[in-house]
């Protein structure tokens, strides 16, 4: 059963309707920028219903499903003048509206993983990691890192970094339980011993861990924090870079059409016949940039099994905070933040906070059962429980943070859908038996950090047939990994609900 149209209203994140102070607009068949206080993201200038009445072509080159993150990045990567699809018909197809999925709901940060990821990236998958060697957790983790980099490069090279509101800094990892202090410290040994034997050894590693807690809550300001992890991180208002280079590859050629859900794809020679509400069009190659609705474009026969096995969706909960006084101008927290058994935090360029929930910590916490979190697909409601504790939670957590007029602490609060990896890594390439049929899904929650690059490599393999040696292999879709979610976790998806088996992991710090 096809995933659209979905039969509610989403809610609306901070970033779907937030105020932008650079825009750009579309004059004749061409974009200019210009400065425009107060436009709305949905204003003229956004991509919102774009092309969405148009009719469909009869065929394309390339279509992408998906207009979110990843398939706007691979819209961009695909029309660059060294990609394959320069020159061609690159049709993006997108069953809502632009970044309508988790791109346009995240916390928008662009925090790689630390060394806090790596045990559950070297434990087996029977114990509920991703089972890979040390070298290859080495290099799934320096991936985040070059993501961060990669980003940087793109948005500062292409003139986004004010439109977008890209920030780059460092991020704090937070503890305040003595077993998060140690499994911390334990991870960082464990991976810097990694490091040393891998081929990364020479490169500079820039974490610093503290376990003074008296410094630790003076320096992260988090009143019961006893240590703290420091690294590089970043932050991006996410619907702006998905429109942005949404329309660069536009610019190039590429055609976005709106409100165009997919509901088939059947073999059409050597390439695919796409089905959606407004009519067919076929393709040579087709990819899919779906995350956590992947599952709902294969018939029912291949429910529970391939690629719909190996993602489980879950729902995420963000908001947007006003800080208060103490926590404004010079006071204003000059971090990004993960805190253990708590949210991420990011502080936006111009328009305060945006923080989220770990699915983990909402259940720690008893404000959800694991049904209300995953096998949704469900993004038009909060979890009042949940609501009542981001509510309160910068004052129960941060020294001093006082609200005390009307309309300081958290405004806008919104859900989001994601996908789970049954491995806990994405799956990324041909998909195995289905020939010019690729995917870039799964990011396990953490797609800000890994899509840049994965899309880069991704059109690469589209280019030259050759895999980009710069990104784990371990991403690339086998058989042997999709095989082995069918039998170990036992996911079947029932209707639009997929019944969740095997126990799902998460870290407590370190995610989005
Ligand atoms: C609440 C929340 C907070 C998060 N915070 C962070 C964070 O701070 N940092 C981080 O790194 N990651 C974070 N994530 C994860 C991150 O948002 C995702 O990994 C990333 O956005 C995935 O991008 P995507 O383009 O693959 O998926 P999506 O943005 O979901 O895009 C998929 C698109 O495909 C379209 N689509 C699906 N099926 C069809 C179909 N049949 N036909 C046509 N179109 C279709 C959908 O409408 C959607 O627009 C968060 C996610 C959520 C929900």
């Amino acid at each position: 059963m096809s995933l659209f149209p979905q039969n509610f209203a989403s809610t609306v994140s901070h970033w779907q309707a937030s105020v932008s102070s650079v825009v750009s607009y579309l004059s004749g068949t061409s974009f200019v920028s210009a400065r425009r206080a107060h436009e709305q993201n949905r204003g003229p200038s956004s991509l919102y219903g774009h092309n969405a009445t148009e009719p469909l072509p009869s065929h394309a080159d390339y279509i992408i499903i998906g207009a979110g993150i990843c398939g706007a990045s691979l819209a961009y990567h695909l029309t660059r003048a060294d990609a394959v699809g320069h020159g061609r018909r690159v049709v993006v197809l997108e069953a809502k509206d632009v970044a309508s999925g988790a791109s346009g709901r995240n916390g928008g940060h662009i925090g790689p993983a630390s060394f806090l990821s790596f045990p559950s990236l070297i434990r087996p998958i029977s114990q509920g990691g991703a089972g890979v060697s040390l070298e290859e957790g080495v290099k799934i983790l320096e991936n985040e890192r070059e993501t961060l980099a990669y980003a940087a490069e793109v948005i500062t090279q292409e003139g986004l970094v004010d439109k977008v509101d890209f920030w780059k800094g460092y991020k704090y990892e937070v503890f305040t339980s003595p077993e998060g202090a140690q499994s911390s410290s334990s991870a960082y040994e464990t991976y810097l011993q990694a490091r040393y034997q891998s081929s990364l050894k020479e490169e500079p590693y820039e974490w610093a861990l503290c376990t003074d807690p008296l410094e630790a809550a003076q320096k992260t300001r988090v009143s019961n924090a006893i240590a703290y992890n420091r690294g590089p991180a970043g932050s991006v208002h996410p619907h702006k870079l998905t429109t942005e280079l949404l329309k660069i590859a536009m610019r190039s050629g590429a055609e976005l059409y709106s409100w165009a859900p997919v509901k088939n794809l059947s073999r059409f020679g050597e390439g695919w016949e796409v089905e959606t509400s407004r009519g067919m069009i076929k393709a040579g190659v087709v990819v899919l940039c779906t995350n956590a609705y992947t599952g709902g474009l294969f018939p029912e026969s291949e429910r529970g099994m391939g690629i719909s096995a190996h993602l489980t969706p879950y729902r995420g909960h963000c908001a947007n905070y006003t800080p208060p006084l103490s926590y404004s101008g010079p006071k204003s927290l000059d971090h990004s933040y993960v805190v253990e058994n708590g949210m991420y935090i990011v502080s936006t360029p111009h328009s305060g906070i945006v923080a989220g929930t770990w699915a983990a910590a909402t259940i720690n916490h008893g404000l959800a059962t694991r049904d209300e979190i995953y096998g949704i697909l469900d993004d038009s409601t909060v979890l009042p429980s949940v609501e009542k504790w981001m509510k309160g939670w910068f004052e129960r957590t941060f020294e001093g943070w006082n609200e005390n007029g009307r309309g300081e602490g958290m405004g806008r609060l919104w859900t989001g859908i994601m996908a789970y990896s049954y491995d806990l890594l994405p799956l990324v390439g041909p998909i195995p038996n289905k020939p010019n049929l690729f995917a870039a899904v799964g990011f396990h929650g953490h797609g800000m950090a890994r899509i840049l690059t994965i899309t880069r490599g991704l059109s690469q393999l589209l280019s030259t047939g050759k895999w980009d040696e710069r990104l784990p292999t371990s991403f690339q879709i086998t058989e042997m990994r999709l095989s082995r979610a069918k039998e170990e976790g036992k996911e079947v998806m029932g209707g639009e609900k997929w019944e969740i088996v095997r126990p799902v992991e998460e870290p407590g710090v370190g995610g989005e």
